[in-house]
């Protein structure tokens, strides 16, 4: 099944303790179509200017993601400026310029009109129901934000969070966006609006999933080098996706596998700066991942 992804596309500059990096190719949709690529066939919907490079274009290229999506436009490429500290968990955002997406009215190519499976990756609201109105018949659609968004436009995100079955967010810009600061219970309130399905993303302690129902928990790789943490976050819901687009299975044991492959994808990408890492996978790679992860949370059962 085809997935669909609209989001940033971006030039990012990254502070690390492990050192800086200016203008590397980075975005939302970016790392998660890149993500995605390994389970499935992506469809890429963004907006990049005059100095999009042509070697960045390759990235996508050499991935086999459609981006006919991919507008080029009059102006600058989006960027975003971002600073990490000694706890790589939370990124300081220096500085954001929205550049081409500004006014960004994207007009969907007819063949992603039939795309089944949707994300709306991090990005202005408006622009990620403009591109919901356009898909047919989308079977599962999921969505992420940031502070960015809940802090200017709270409203037309909670129209937005009110069409999608699945959400996919940091834990602390939940806590900010339910303004609770119980995970479980902003897990519940977000849940009220509509979603059926929440997703808190908790950095290196794992991932918590929740329904009306269940709680499902999986940890975080337990990595010795950790270098970037930019695009962690999208690369965990472009192996969630994918995956799942892939099955094309909804159902509580898929998902709860397509967790473990996002937690793969995220753990691969925060091994280098930018795409490096993540760009070159063997999906051989990312199964052993899977599998260590299997071991990693098995214990028996009580006699
Ligand atoms: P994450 O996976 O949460 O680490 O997301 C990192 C990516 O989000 C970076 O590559 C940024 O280019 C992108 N980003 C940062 N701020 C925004 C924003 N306000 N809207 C869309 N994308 C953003």
């Amino acid at each position: 099944m085809s997935l669909l992804v609209i989001g940033s596309v971006a030039y990012d500059s990254v502070k690390t303790p492990f050192g800086v990096a200016d203008d590397i190719l980075g975005g939302s949709a970016t790392y998660f179509s890149v993500s995605a690529s390994y389970f499935t066939d992506v469809s890429l919907v963004a907006v990049v200017g005059e100095d999009f490079r042509k070697e960045d274009i390759e990235v996508f290229n050499n991935r086999n993601i459609n981006i006919e999506g991919l507008e080029k436009r009059k102006g600058k490429t989006f960027r975003w400026k971002g600073e990490y500290g000694f706890d790589l968990n939370e990124a300081h955002t220096l500085d954001t310029q929205l550049n081409v997406f500004a006014d960004f009215n994207p007009k969907l190519p007819e063949k992603y009109r039939d795309c089944e499976y949707v994300f709306l990756a991090n990005i202005d609201p408006d622009l990620q129901r403009e591109v919901l109105s356009q898909i047919k018949k989308p079977k599962l659609i999921a969505c992420d934000t940031m502070n960015f968004w809940i802090e200017r436009k709270f409203d037309s995100l909670k129209k937005t969070f009110e069409k999608v079955d699945i959400v996919i967010i940091n834990e602390g810009e939940l806590r900010e966006l339910a303004g609770e600061p119980n995970l479980v219970k902003a897990a519940q309130k977000v849940l009220s609006w509509g979603p059926k399905r929440l997703i808190a993303k908790r950095g290196e302690y794992g991932a918590l999933m929740f329904s009306d129902s269940t709680v499902f928990s999986a940890p975080a790789f337990p990595l010795e080098s950790v270098f970037d943490p930019t695009g962690a976050g999208d690369s965990f819901a472009g192996g969630f996706m994918g995956y799942i687009s892939n099955a094309n299975n909804t159902d509580e044991s898929a998902v709860r596998q397509a967790i473990i492959f996002g937690s793969a994808m995220a753990s691969f990408n925060v091994e280098d700066f930018s795409l490096n890492r993540l760009k070159n996978l063997s999906y051989k790679e990312i199964e052993e991942r899977f599998k260590e992860f299997k071991s990693l949370t098995h214990f028996d059962d009580l006699i």
